[in-house]
C-alpha cells in the first residue's frame, strides 16, 4: 500500500469502506519510517502500542461499535504533550528518563475520537528554536534536501506528515514552531487563536503565546483535525467556550467577496525575491476568484521580534523554573541544595533555553521590568490593535510564512540573532493571539514556500475557506518530496 500521499479524509473513507484496516495502516507507515527515518530523524520513538491500538480499533469496527470521528487514523505527537506512560522530554536532556504521569487534553481527546497515536517527534529543545537543530537527541532533516534544516521548533511533525509517516501531527506555536516548518516542508500547518485548543499536558514555554495546532497536506483535514482538538477545557481558564463551527458548508469554498490585506510593512527588505513573487501570484489567485486586494499598513509590527525576544524569555524563565533535577529529570548531585541546582540545571539545559532563562531573568529583575518587559507589554497591545483595526476592514492578511525558503544545517545554528529573524512574519500572530496559517504555495529552488493567513479571532473558519478555496485551484500541495 502506498501511504505516502493518502490525505486523513481519504483514509477515513477507506478505514470506513474496509479498504484497508488501521493495522495495514499503521504497519504501512512503521515499515516507512522503519526505511527512511534514519537519515531523517523526525521520530523520537514509536510508541509500542500503536499497532495493539490500531488492532483494538479494528475489532470494534468490526463488531459494529460506534466509533468516533477519527477512528484508526495515525497520528505523531510533538514531544512536548504529555502521554500518560510516554517519556516525553521537549526534547531536552533535562526531562531524559521522565516518563508523563498524565495525558494532555488533546490527547485525551484524539483517544476518545479513536486515533491511534504513533509516536513523539522531535523539536528543538523546550521548542526553542526555528530549526530542529537544537535538540539534545539529533538533528531533523529536511525530507526535500537533507543538507536542510526542516524548520522548527516543530521540525519533527513537519518532516512527518511532509515524509508521509503519518497524515496528520500536532505541533505547537510560541512565534511560529507548527507554521514556519509547515512552509519549510511544504505542508500545511495551523496556530489556532489563543484559547481556542486547551494548553493542559502542554509543557509550556511561553504561557501567553503557546497554542497546539495541526500539520497536514490539506486545509480540509487541518480544518477536520481541529474539531476534535479544540473546546473548552475546564483544566486551562485560558481556553474558550466556541459555538459549533461547521466545515462542511465549506466543500465548494470561493473568496468571491472577500477583502485581503497585503501589509505594507511585511514586505521590506530581507525577503527572498522568489518568495515574494510566488505570495504575490498566490495573491493573484484568489483576486481571479473574486476577491478583493488592498495594501494595509500595520505601523506597529516593526517592533514585533523586539517585543518577543523580551517576552518569550521572561515567561520562559519563570516556566522552567521546575526543572530543578529533584523532582523529575536529569539530576546531578553537588555539595549543597545551590549547588545540586545549579549542576543539574547547567548541565541539564543546553545553549539555547539557558540563554533565554538569563535573559528572562535579567529582563524581569528588580530595576529592568518596567523598562523591558512592562514596555514590551505595551508595545504588544499596540500590535494587537494594529491587528483589530485592520481586520475591521479585510477579512484576512496575507504574506509569506518565512522570508527564506530551507537554509543549509548549520548555517544559522552559531548566530542566534540571525536565527531568530527568521521568525519575522510568525510572531505577530501569536503576540496579537488571532489565528494564523501556512500552505504549501510554489517552490524556489526546488524547495517549498509557504504562504501566510491571518485572520480574526477565533475566525478560523475564514482561514479554511480561503485555504480550501486556494487549494481547489492549485496543485502545489499534492507535491511530494522524493525521500
Ligand atoms: N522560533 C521561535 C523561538 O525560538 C518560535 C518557537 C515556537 O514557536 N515554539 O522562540
Amino acid at each position: 500500500m502506498d501511504v505516502t500521499t493518502l490525505s486523513l479524509k481519504e483514509i477515513i473513507r477507506a478505514l470506513e469502506s474496509k479498504e484497508f484496516s488501521s493495522e495495514d495502516l499503521v504497519s504501512a507507515y512503521l515499515s516507512r519510517i522503519e526505511k527512511l527515518d534514519g537519515d531523517l530523524y523526525s521520530v523520537l520513538e514509536v510508541s509500542p502500542s500503536a499497532l495493539e491500538d490500531a488492532r483494538k480499533i479494528d475489532k470494534a469496527r468490526s463488531s459494529g461499535q460506534e466509533l468516533g470521528s477519527l477512528a484508526g487514523v495515525p497520528i505523531f505527537l510533538k514531544d512536548n504533550m504529555m502521554v500518560k506512560g510516554w517519556g516525553n522530554t521537549s526534547a531536552s536532556q533535562v526531562l531524559e528518563g521522565h516518563k508523563s504521569v498524565y495525558n494532555a487534553t488533546v490527547v485525551d481527546r484524539l483517544k476518545s475520537a479513536g486515533a491511534v497515536l504513533l509516536g513523539r517527534t522531535n523539536m528543538d529543545e523546550f521548542a526553542m528554536g526555528s530549526s530542529t537543530e537544537s535538540s539534545h537527541f539529533g538533528t531533523t532533516k529536511n525530507p526535500w534536501d537533507k543538507t536542510r534544516v526542516p524548520g522548527g521548533s516543530s521540525g519533527g511533525s513537519a518532516v512527518a506528515v511532509s515524509a508521509g509517516f503519518a497524515p496528520v501531527a500536532l505541533g505547537s506555536d510560541t512565534g511560529g514552531s507548527i507554521r514556519q516548518p509547515a512552509s519549510l516542508c511544504g505542508v500545511v500547518g495551523l496556530k489556532p487563536t489563543y484559547g481556542r485548543v486547551s494548553r493542559y499536558g502542554l509543557m509550556a514555554m511561553a504561557s501567553s503565546l503557546d497554542q497546539i495546532g495541526p500539520f497536514a497536506r490539506t486545509v480540509e483535514d487541518v480544518a477536520f483535525l481541529m474539531q476534535t482538538i479544540e473546546g473548552k477545557d475546564q483544566k486551562d481558564a485560558t481556553s474558550v467556550e466556541l459555538s459549533e463551527t461547521s466545515i462542511s458548508e465549506l466543500i465548494e469554498p470561493t473568496v468571491d467577496g472577500l477583502t485581503i490585506g497585503i501589509p505594507k510593512e511585511y514586505f521590506l527588505e530581507g525577503m527572498d525575491a522568489d518568495v515574494k513573487r510566488l505570495v504575490m501570484d498566490a495573491v493573484a489567485e484568489l483576486e481571479k476568484g473574486g476577491a478583493k486586494v488592498v495594501e494595509i499598513s500595520m505601523p506597529h509590527v516593526q517592533y514585533a521580534l523586539a517585543v518577543y525576544y523580551v517576552l518569550m524569555p521572561c515567561e520562559a524563565s519563570s516556566n522552567l523554573g521546575r526543572f530543578d533535577g529533584l523532582r523529575y529529570g536529569y539530576h546531578s548531585t553537588g555539595e549543597n541544595l545551590t549547588e545540586t541546582y545549579s549542576r543539574s540545571r547547567g548541565e541539564g539545559f543546553g545553549p539555547e533555553v539557558k540563554r533565554r532563562i538569563m535573559l528572562g531573568s535579567y529582563a524581569l529583575s528588580a530595576g529592568y521590568y518596567d523598562a523591558y518587559y512592562r514596555k514590551a507589554l505595551k508595545v504588544r497591545s499596540l500590535i494587537k490593535k494594529d491587528f483589530d483595526e485592520v481586520l475591521k476592514h479585510v477579512d484576512a492578511i496575507v504574506t509569506p510564512t518565512s522570508p527564506s525558503v530551507a537554509w543549509k544545517l548549520g548555517e544559522k545554528f552559531g548566530d542566534p540573532l540571525t536565527m531568530y529573524l527568521s521568525d519575522i512574519y510568525t510572531i505577530t500572530a501569536n503576540l496579537a493571539t488571532v489565528p494564523a496559517m501556512s500552505l504549501p504555495c510554489g517552490f524556489s529552488q526546488d524547495l517549498p514556500v509557504g504562504l501566510q493567513l491571518m485572520g480574526r479571532p477565533f475566525d478560523e473558519h475564514m482561514l479554511y475557506r480561503i485555504g480550501m478555496y486556494y487549494q481547489s485551484v492549485t496543485e502545489w500541495h499534492k507535491q511530494t518530496p522524493i525521500v
